[in-house]
């Protein structure tokens, strides 16, 4: 028998909310501090044929696989988006996703622009956050000091970054990260008032 707990959360309506901005905007920390301070939700863990950075676990920041993996995934329907981001592939699990959302929990997802224009049309009712850097040299310098990448790769995250930033406008909201407290505060306050809306 659910608790009386989980029975709100199963009767209450679930959103899907896709934070997207340029890699490097700060995409993570922000819904790490979500995820702790905002109960019923939950991030989803995509696949990727990226290499595991320092510091990241399998299964945990993403299950890391080989390319072969990925299209077999991709062939038996199991990516509910993916998309190719400079040269690596992402794909956000379509079971995992909507088992949360029927259970009553809310779920974000965080990936680039191709893979959240894939969920407007899957789910309309989506809710799209654009994450902004204040400006782009702010972003340069971000994406420099956090030295994940090489030069080579860091200049092609930012010449992607200058095509997702001209895609904005597909979003309901931009939430602009140049202090983190108050860009947290805001994502936050976009969760709380989606979870109030009565149409959409
Ligand atoms: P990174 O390599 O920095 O972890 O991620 C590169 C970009 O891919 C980021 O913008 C990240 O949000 C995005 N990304 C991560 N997972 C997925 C996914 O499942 N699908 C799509 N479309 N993009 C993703």
């Amino acid at each position: 028998m659910p608790s009386e707990a989980e029975k709100l959360a199963i009767n209450r309506t679930t959103n899907l909310f896709v934070v997207t901005g340029p890699s490097g905007v700060g995409k993570g920390t922000m819904i790490a501090k979500i995820l702790e301070r905002v109960p019923h939700i939950a991030k989803s863990v995509s696949a990727t044929t990226r290499q595991m950075r320092e510091g990241e676990r399998q299964n945990v920041d993403y299950f890391f696989c080989s390319s072969e993996e990925f299209f077999k995934m991709k062939l038996r329907g199991e990516f509910l988006e993916w998309a190719k981001f400079t040269e690596h592939y992402y794909g956000t699990p379509r079971s995992w996703v909507e088992k949360s959302l029927s259970e009553g929990q809310d779920v974000i997802l965080e990936i680039e622009v191709e893979g959240a224009k894939q969920i407007r049309q899957k789910y309309p009712q989506a809710v799209l956050i654009f994450i902004s850097p204040p400006s782009y040299d702010e972003l340069k310098s971000r994406l420099q000091s956090r030295a994940t990448e090489s030069p080579e790769r860091i200049l092609t995250r930012l010449e992607k970054a200058k095509e997702e930033l001209n895609s904005k406008n597909l979003f309901d909201y931009e939430v602009i990260n140049d202090n983190l407290d108050e860009a947290i505060g805001n994502l936050e306050h976009i969760v709380y008032a989606e979870r109030l809306r009565i149409t959409r």
